[in-house]
């Protein structure tokens, strides 16, 4: 089976043609610029294609990757037909969704109620749909949400403590994000470790651009670090994280500035960009702690502690821990961070292997007398995608 992942956003799509019988990528790449004006990048075999063309939407951009699937130089497959499924990514699915979805009229019915949950997000991520059904009627489409795999946590992990009214009329509760990668980590820590998923208690940290840390007991996601929105948890890039609410309404007296533009921001100018002033890049913060630069340590130093916290309170909410997950760009590369996460657990029989993590890749960096494994695992988002794709159709 050959499965096509779409990630979907506003000016930009990214894709994926994935050969089920070996989960081998057969082809990948990235249309840029929809809207105004057009690129394609396209790689096969290590190899290449970068070319510029009108992208005037997203059904464009569909038709051009489909071109490029097809191409007699670029081309993987001989035609459109070889492709079985569909596989979208879709930020919010609300409370619609606990699991993935073959996109049906209802579907997209749900799915566009939950726009007003993610604004930015779920319309890029309906268009990619809406123009994949129209090129290719006939090739089931599903939808995977960054958000279902945390539809199992219990009322007292996803309810804020605001008037009852809020949820039950707006919707207002915690929703979790990168559900696809902590499940994809978890369900592969579980392989590696060689038990059962149901008998283990994981923290999975997803360290990237954004970044979110989850309770996983039972191959469940119990409790999660992002909330509403994925501004909440642990500072990151840009994003702040859990701030004190009353802070929002200070800045904006102070600033002369609207809830919206403060609420911005908390979304773009903060983390540990606003901290250090240096960049949003690890490599760059840690390049400038290197060379003395105060900010850029205490950056680093607030985000190694905020994971720290967060693998300590996620444990005790659990009521024990069988191992840590390090995942995305930073928790896959980073293993300086890695270090100053785990150097205050050994209490609780975390304690990580020097050498080991040094090594990149899939790695077991557990030190020889530790209880807790820690792993460090690369994400793959979008083999989840197509394996959520494959079991649907
Ligand atoms: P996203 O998918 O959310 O855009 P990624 O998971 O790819 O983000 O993470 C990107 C981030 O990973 C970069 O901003 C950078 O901070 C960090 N990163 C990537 N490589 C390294 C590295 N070698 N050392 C430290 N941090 C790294």
């Amino acid at each position: 089976m050959k499965i096509l992942v779409i990630n979907a956003g506003s000016s930009s799509l990214k894709y994926q043609l994935i050969n089920m019988e070996d989960q081998s990528v057969m082809a990948k790449g990235l249309c840029e610029r929809i809207g105004i004006d057009g690129r394609l990048t396209h790689s096969k075999d290590g190899e290449k294609f970068q070319k510029d063309l009108p992208l005037k939407d997203h059904g464009d951009a569909i038709q051009a990757v489909l071109d490029s699937l097809t191409d007699k130089e670029m081309g993987v497959i001989s035609s459109m037909d070889e492709i079985n499924a569909v596989g979208h990514r879709v930020v919010h699915g609300g409370e619609a969704f606990s699991g993935s979805a073959v996109i049906t009229e209802a579907v997209m019915n749900a799915l566009n109620e939950c726009i007003e949950l993610a604004p930015l997000h779920n319309p890029p991520n309906i268009t990619g749909i809406e123009a994949c059904a129209k090129i290719m009627p006939n090739v089931p489409q599903v939808g995977v949400f960054d958000t279902a795999f945390h539809q199992t946590m219990p009322k007292k992990a996803y309810l804020y403590a605001l008037p009852y009214k809020f949820y039950e009329q707006y919707k207002i509760r915690r929703y979790g994000f990168h559900g696809t990668s902590h499940k994809y980590v978890s369900m592969k820590a579980a392989e590696l470790l060689g038990k059962p998923i149901e008998e283990l208690k994981i923290v999975t940290c997803h360290l990237g651009n954004g970044s979110s840390i989850s309770a996983v007991d039972g191959g469940k996601s119990v409790d999660t670090s992002m909330g509403f929105t994925p501004l909440a948890g642990i500072l990151m890039g840009t994003r702040s994280g859990d701030i004190d609410p009353a802070i929002v309404e200070f800045i904006a007296n102070k600033e002369k500035l609207s809830a919206s533009e403060v609420i911005n921001i908390l979304n773009k100018e903060s983390g540990v960009t606003g901290v250090s002033g240096v960049s949003s890049d690890f490599r760059d913060l840690a390049a400038a702690s290197e060379e003395g630069n105060e900010k850029a340590t205490v950056a680093l130093d607030m985000f190694a502690y905020g994971v720290q916290k967060y693998i300590g309170t996620y444990a005790a909410a659990m009521g024990g821990i069988d191992a840590v997950v390090f995942t995305a760009g930073i928790g896959e590369n980073d293993a300086t961070l890695r270090e100053q996460i785990t150097e205050k657990l050994g209490f609780m029989g975390i304690k990580i292997n020097k050498e080991k993590n040094n090594v990149r890749g899939t790695v077991d960096i557990t030190a020889d007398d530790a209880t807790v494994k820690t792993l460090v695992i690369p994400t793959n988002e979008e083999l989840m995608i197509a394996l959520e794709t494959e079991k649907l159709v």
